[in-house]
Parts: structure tokens; C-alpha cells; sequence
């Protein structure tokens, strides 16, 4: 009798003491735990180490740690990397201990988690040479966003009904989404800079639910899954499951999530600028992505499958398969593309 109560109260003593040491383990880790290191400044095109905003999170230890999703684990170190500049004599760790306060009293700025989280499907967009065109020639006449960035004169072309494009989607049930690798404040300049068909300014248009930029994307290390050594876009900031969203984007390059991607033939202000015979072709990209969200939000509601699986045959990776079923089977791209979606192993998640 006596050995048994002191076995429970030894192994209650120990479960405690468990307890204890986990939860001194969790508080007793710093900023330093969290920032994946050995990762030089030449790695990185966008960030700045010189600058302290190049530092990159560990991801999923910040998720596991503070019990925060995907999206609030990014947002903790995108505020860090926007702290970092504007507070020169603070530290790191009281610039992190911010960071975190705000991002788990829900004072996400950029991001509306409720209208991402309700969404049937989300289509996130790159920006450059997907909606829009900032590396034009000084002398392109096609510009139609022009403004002053830095002191220095800034012509955009971008893609035409901005507003028509998104509400479209909107209409059919999904939420957009911008993704830019790029810097974070030219991106909302530019942003803010961009006057859609009615004469309101991009940034501010409520049909856009969310803007991610540079100081967004990620790097993984190994324990997390896949590692990521170049600067990514992690579509489960927007679906965990990644079984509703997808990404439209010219550069498949960034993204790891490939059975997610719709890659897009590059937006060339200048060419379109130059040579009329392609001006329909660059006025169709998106409308194209359109067409084919249509049909795919279609196919979801007739046989409930989810919008990754109903889209897949216009994903990278689907392409492929639609491609050789018409060449090799001698079938029509239709009932190629219907044999994708139910198909859905015939399809490679990734490379
Ligand atoms: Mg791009």
C-alpha cells in the first residue's frame, strides 16, 4: 500500500517536474532560438543581413512554441523584420516579444484570416510580370501607372479591369490574394500607385483579402519537411491542407507547393508596347486563368471534390499529364482534362 502511494506520488512528482522543465524549455527560448542561421546574404535577393531584415524564421518551432498557425507564425516575422527598421535601439528580443504580442492579439493589418479562412478556394497573384510590368524601357508608351518612387520617375504597365478580374473570382465564391516576392514598400506604392477601372487605388480595393511581400517568404530547415534554401512563397500560410488554394504566377521558381501552381506566360510591357500581333495574347493571360477557375469551380460543385483537385488539369504539374494523354492517347483536351481530375495519381505533387 505505502509503496504504491509513493510510486503515485513519485510519478506524479516526476510528471510534474516533466511539466515544469517543458514549460521553463518554452519560455527560456529567445529570438536567437527561432532565426535559421548559416544562411549568408548572397542567398537571399531580396533581403538585407547588413540590414537585419534578410533574417528568416524558423517556421514550424514558432508554430509549435507560441501554438500559432501558419499565417500568424509568418506575420510574427514579417512585424520583426518591420520593427527591426524603424527601432534602431532596441533589442532583438524585445523587438521579437512585440512582434509576437501583436501578431497573438490579432492586430494583423494586411491579412483578413476570416474571409481566408470561409473562402470555397483562394487564388493568391504574384505581381510582377504576372499582373503587372515594372521593368519597362524609359521610353515604353504604355505605361499606365506613373509615379514617383525615391525620388526617381516609376512606369507600370499592368494587366487592364483589375477590379472585373477579382470580382469575378469573388463572385464565384473564392478570395484573392497578392504575393510579391518583392520589397515590401515598393510593392504597396506600386500598389497604391495602380488606379483600377472605377479610379480606386489597388491597395485599398476590399476584393483583395490579403498582401504578402517580400519579408514573407520563407525558408524551412530539414526537421520541418522539405528544406528550403532559397527564398519561397508557402502557400499553407493561406491553407494548410493545400487543398484550396492556388498560385498564379510567372515563375515557378519560388514555390515548392508544385501541384498548386498555375504558371502564366510573362506579362512584357514592352513587347506588348512594340509588336501589335501579341497584344491579344498578353490581354488573355489572366482572362485564361479565369476561364479555367470557372470551369473548375463548376466541376467542384457537380462532384464535391476540392478546388486543387477539380483545377489540376491547368496546374504545372496537371499540364503535363493533360499534354501526354492528348498526344499519346490520341484523346481531345477535354476528355484529357477529365481524365486528370479523376485521376488524380496520374498528376506528381512534386518534382
Ligand atoms: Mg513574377
Amino acid at each position: 500500500m505505502l509503496s504504491s502511494h509513493r510510486n503515485i506520488f513519485t510519478s506524479s512528482a516526476l510528471v510534474l517536474t516533466l511539466l515544469a522543465s517543458l514549460l521553463s524549455h518554452s519560455s527560456s527560448l529567445t529570438v536567437k532560438d527561432f532565426i535559421l542561421t548559416n544562411t549568408p546574404d548572397w542567398t537571399d535577393a531580396y533581403g538585407d543581413l547588413k540590414r537585419k531584415d534578410g533574417v528568416f524564421f524558423n517556421i514550424d518551432k514558432l508554430m509549435k512554441t507560441y501554438q500559432l498557425s501558419r499565417l500568424q507564425a509568418i506575420e510574427v516575422q514579417r512585424t520583426f523584420k518591420d520593427l527591426v527598421m524603424e527601432s534602431e535601439d532596441v533589442s532583438p528580443q524585445e523587438i521579437f516579444d512585440r512582434a509576437l504580442k501583436l501578431v497573438q492579439d490579432d492586430q494583423l493589418v494586411r491579412v483578413n484570416r476570416a474571409e481566408i479562412e470561409a473562402a470555397q478556394f483562394i487564388i493568391v497573384f504574384d505581381l510582377d510580370e504576372t499582373l503587372y510590368d515594372q521593368g519597362l524601357r524609359s521610353d515604353n508608351e504604355c505605361a499606365n501607372v506613373n509615379y514617383s518612387y525615391a525620388g526617381k520617375p516609376k512606369k507600370i504597365f499592368t494587366v487592364k479591369n483589375i477590379k472585373a478580374k477579382m470580382r469575378k473570382i469573388r463572385d464565384l465564391g473564392g478570395v484573392v490574394a497578392i504575393f510579391s516576392a518583392n520589397s515590401q514598400n515598393l510593392t504597396v506604392q506600386n500598389l497604391k500607385n495602380w488606379k483600377n477601372e472605377e479610379g480606386q487605388d489597388v491597395y485599398s480595393m476590399s476584393e483583395i483579402s490579403a498582401v504578402l511581400t517580400g519579408k514573407e517568404l520563407i525558408l524551412q530547415p530539414k526537421e520541418a519537411g522539405q528544406v528550403i534554401v532559397s527564398s519561397a512563397k508557402d502557400l499553407r500560410f493561406f491553407d494548410e491542407r493545400l487543398g484550396k488554394v492556388i498560385i498564379v504566377d510567372d515563375n515557378p521558381t519560388r514555390i515548392f507547393q508544385h501541384k498548386n501552381i498555375r504558371v502564366v506566360k510573362k506579362l512584357d510591357g514592352d513587347a506588348y508596347c512594340q509588336e501589335e500581333t501579341l497584344r491579344n495574347a498578353y490581354d488573355s493571360i489572366i482572362d485564361e486563368v479565369l476561364t479555367e477557375i470557372e470551369d473548375s469551380v463548376k466541376y467542384m460543385e457537380q462532384t464535391k471534390v476540392n478546388f486543387v483537385t477539380a483545377y489540376s488539369p491547368y496546374s504545372m504539374m496537371g499540364k503535363l499529364a493533360v499534354d501526354l494523354l492528348v498526344s499519346a492517347e490520341g484523346i481531345s483536351k477535354a476528355e484529357a482534362i477529365k481524365k486528370v481530375r479523376e485521376n488524380q495519381h496520374f498528376v506528381e505533387p512534386r518534382f
